[in-house]
C-alpha cells in the first residue's frame, strides 16, 4: 500500500501544474464552457453557424454592412425617445455628462441605456444570420466605431472619410455638445436617418456658418 501511495505521489509530484496555472486553467475552462454555451444558443435559437466552412469574405462583407444599417435605424429612433424629458432625466443624461466626448466615454451610459440600445446591435443577426465569425468581427468593428465617434478627434485621413453618409467624430460632438437640449444627430454611424427625418438641420446650419467664416478669412486677412 505505502508503495503505491509513495509511486502515486511521484507521480502526482511531476504532474502537478504551478498553482497559478491552475488557477488560470480553471478559468479558461469555465470560460470555454460559457463560450461554448453562447455558441450553443445562437446555432439553436437563432440559427446562426459555428462550424466550417468559414464564411468568405464577400458575405462577411454584406452582412455586416446590413447589420449596420439595421442597428443605426433603431438606434437612430430609440437615442430620439432618450431625449424625451422623461428618457433624458432618467437615463440619457448620464451619456451627457460628457459634453465634448472621449472616446472612453463611448461605453459610458446608464445600465438601462446600454441594454436598450444594445438590443438593436443584435437584430441584424437575428435578421440576417450568419456564421459565428461575422458576429464577433460585427461586434468588434461596432465597438470600434463607437470608440472612433467619441474619440473627439476627426484626422483628414482617417479612412472612414470614404465611407458614404458615415457620420463619425465631429457629427457626434454636435450631438453631445447640445446636452438634454440636443435635437440633432441622433443615429450612431451614418447620416442619413437624421437627413431624411430632418433631425440634422441645426448641424446643417452650424456646417454652413462655418464654411462662411472659412471663406471669409482669406478676404479679411487680405485687407490686413
Ligand atoms: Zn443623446
Ligand atoms: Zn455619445
Amino acid at each position: 500500500m505505502s508503495f503505491w501511495n509513495s509511486a502515486r505521489k511521484k507521480l502526482a509530484s511531476l504532474l502537478d501544474p504551478p498553482k497559478n496555472t491552475l488557477h488560470n486553467s480553471t478559468i479558461c475552462l469555465i470560460l470555454s464552457r460559457f463560450k461554448l454555451r453562447i455558441g450553443w444558443i445562437f446555432e439553436q435559437i437563432i440559427g446562426i453557424r459555428t462550424n466550417l466552412p468559414l464564411p468568405s469574405k464577400w458575405e462577411i462583407f454584406w452582412q455586416i454592412l446590413v447589420y449596420f444599417v439595421i442597428e443605426d435605424y433603431f438606434n437612430c429612433w430609440i437615442h430620439r425617445w432618450l431625449h424625451t424629458k422623461w428618457g433624458y432625466e432618467k437615463i440619457h443624461h448620464v451619456h451627457h455628462e460628457y459634453g465634448a466626448p472621449i472616446a472612453f466615454a463611448a461605453p459610458y451610459a446608464h445600465w438601462a441605456e446600454i441594454l436598450i440600445l444594445g438590443t438593436p446591435t443584435f437584430l441584424g443577426p437575428v435578421f440576417v444570420p450568419g456564421h459565428i465569425v461575422t458576429l464577433l468581427l460585427w461586434i468588434t468593428l461596432r465597438q470600434i466605431e463607437a470608440l472612433e465617434t467619441h474619440s473627439g478627434y476627426d484626422f483628414p485621413w482617417n479612412p472612414t472619410k470614404y465611407i458614404p453618409f458615415y457620420g463619425g467624430a465631429e457629427f457626434h460632438d454636435y450631438h453631445h455638445y447640445g446636452g438634454c437640449h440636443s435635437r440633432n444627430n441622433f443615429a450612431s454611424v451614418f447620416t442619413y436617418c437624421d437627413y431624411i427625418y430632418g433631425t440634422n438641420k441645426g448641424y446643417r446650419y452650424h456646417k454652413s456658418l462655418l464654411r462662411k467664416r472659412d471663406d471669409w478669412k482669406p478676404h479679411q486677412e487680405d485687407e490686413d
